[in-house]
């Protein structure tokens, strides 16, 4: 298994592991770019969300609640956050493995792109 975030989801590298259920598993980003900095992947390995198919509905509902579960934890409901999901080359990709990244703590820069 080569995908660094398999490894994390199974165990078998440490991971800073914040929430891990049945479905999806939430470990904070090695190299953060806000205070709050979680990434929210699927256990299965999926690339991206252009791997999703029309049955991973539940899937793809459960990595939306887990990014609210992970943002309750980490106390930043209230003030709220910004979820990004990189998509393939020109999202700037660089982890094959379909997450979300949380990002919160303090104000987010009001532009996109
Ligand atoms: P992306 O560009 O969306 O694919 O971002 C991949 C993210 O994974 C980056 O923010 C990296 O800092 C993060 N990352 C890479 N390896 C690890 C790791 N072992 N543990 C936690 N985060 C990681």
């Amino acid at each position: 298994m080569d995908c660094i975030f398999c490894r994390i989801v199974s165990g078998e590298i440490p991971g800073d592991v914040l929430l891990r259920n049945e479905h999806v598993c939430a470990f904070r980003d090695v190299n953060p770019v806000a205070p709050a900095h979680v990434l929210i992947v699927p256990n299965e390995h999926l690339t991206s969300i252009e791997s999703l198919a029309a049955d991973d509905s539940e899937l793809a509902g459960q990595l939306m609640l887990a990014v609210k579960e992970v943002a309750r934890l980490e106390g930043i409901s209230d003030n709220g956050y910004r979820m990004v999901v990189n998509t393939g080359a020109d999202g700037h990709q660089e982890v094959q493995h379909l997450h979300i990244h949380l990002l919160g703590g303090a104000p987010m820069r009001h532009r996109l792109g």
